[in-house]
């Protein structure tokens, strides 16, 4: 169909919903389909060679968000990730009736989570946003109670890319912590899946006690994620079995997943500067031609603070359904917003939760990647700008 990118055929401006596997972390996994394909927890000499890829794996991931080994916790995709964080803390935490703190626009899986945590007893505040889609620290602050066991904000939303206060939070959390006597001891997990690739995801520089990256959303497979979970934080696993993953998360672990996964985050880190720079100056040259060229369009969110990668827009007098397969026909290839949502044709949770229900229904999210060219922008610029008419 296409060339991981672009060719005359079509174009995959959608890289926020998932990502090609880079060529780097498709030779790293090649060994361990079937060479090195034993099982990590077998005791044998084999296996203990697949332990020790796994650990190495493990380390080079910690090294690069400044994370200790014991830190982190491989999973098969960041839902899971996220469930293990939120039920996890739920489950571990000694308060009878324990309190979330999160926003209005996080991703399904989180809202779908605390949604599910709710019918099990748990308080779960849903805090609004302004019109641009930010939180700020104030308001976490103003929500933190005693029984707060779980604040969980996402990095960067996966709709309209904004970037939120991540360090201003966890200091606002750092705070409560020290002016509390007793009660619970609220815990801070970010979703970075959609920060990854361009944001520090240093957690010692976050700060943050939990956090959740994707391997496929990097340019790595699909299979592997992590949660970070900072020494000492309790957690209760979600998945009972084996206790791979120090209990935390049991199931054989999807070595070459997890072996691609680590060389994906490497490789991003390496390209991030220039990458930034580079789908900066195309997202500006987007949104100049689409504002300058069309009446009735106008972009989602924050025009500054948002990830480089992100355009959301809202097509004033087309419908998603009516767009979508006409973007489709011109071979530009974009959705209506998170992915797991795109084929339910209901409004979308986060562009309402910014003030703009009318755009609820009119909205389609082109995302930007590695192999997007200023062709490839040119091109669909001139598909949308006809499409809008
Ligand atoms: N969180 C965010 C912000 C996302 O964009 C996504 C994927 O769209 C997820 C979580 C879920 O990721 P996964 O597909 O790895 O479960």
């Amino acid at each position: 169909m296409f060339s991981s990118g672009g060719s005359k055929k079509g174009i995959y401006l959608d890289y926020a919903a998932t990502t090609p596997v880079s060529k780097r972390a498709q030779e790293v996994m090649e060994p361990y389909f079937s060479d090195v394909f034993y099982n990590p927890s077998s005791l044998h000499i084999p296996g203990q060679k697949a332990r020790g890829v796994l650990d190495k794996a493990r380390q080079a991931i910690g090294d690069i968000i400044e994370a200790s080994w014991k830190e982190i916790i491989f999973t098969s995709s960041a839902t899971e990730s996220i469930n293990l964080a939120l039920r996890g803390i739920v489950k571990a935490s000694k308060q009878e009736n324990p309190h979330i703190i999160t926003t209005n626009i996080e991703h399904s899986a989180v809202l779908s989570t605390c949604r599910d945590l709710e019918k099990e007893g748990v308080e779960v505040t849903y805090l609004p946003v302004d019109s641009e889609g930010f939180i700020s620290a104030g308001q976490v602050k103003e929500a933190l109670k005693e029984n707060t066991v779980l604040v969980s904000v996402g990095y960067v939303n996966n709709e309209i890319g904004t970037i939120q206060p991540v360090v201003e939070i966890m200091e606002t959390i750092r705070e409560h912590r020290m002016a509390q006597a007793k009660g619970a001891y609220a815990l801070f997990h970010t979703d970075a899946v959609q920060a990854a690739n361009y944001l520090d995801i240093n957690v010692k520089n976050l700060g943050v006690d939990l956090m959740t990256i994707s391997s496929h959303k990097i340019y790595g497979p699909k299979g592997a994620a992590l949660l970070y979970k900072k020494e000492g934080v309790e957690l209760a696993p979600i998945i009972t079995g084996g206790d791979q993953e120090r209990g935390y998360h049991s199931g054989t672990e999807n070595l070459p997943a997890i072996v691609g996964f680590a060389e994906a985050l490497k490789e991003t880190q390496e390209l991030k500067e220039k990458e930034n720079s580079r789908l900066k100056e195309l997202q500006d040259l987007f949104i100049k031609k689409i504002l300058d060229n069309t009446s009735g369009v106008a972009l989602n969110g924050s025009r500054e603070n948002r990830v480089p990668n992100n355009i959301s827009l809202c097509f004033e007098s087309k419908d998603t359904e009516t767009l979508l397969p006409a973007l489709d026909e011109a071979g530009i290839y974009a959705s209506s917003g998170s992915a797991c949502k795109s084929r339910i044709p209901e409004p979308s949770h986060v562009i309402e939760a910014i003030g703009k229900k009318d755009c609820a229904r009119r909205t389609i999210r082109f995302s930007l990647g590695r192999s997007t060219t200023n062709k490839d922008v040119e091109r669909a610029l001139n598909g949308i700008i006809k499409i809008s008419k």
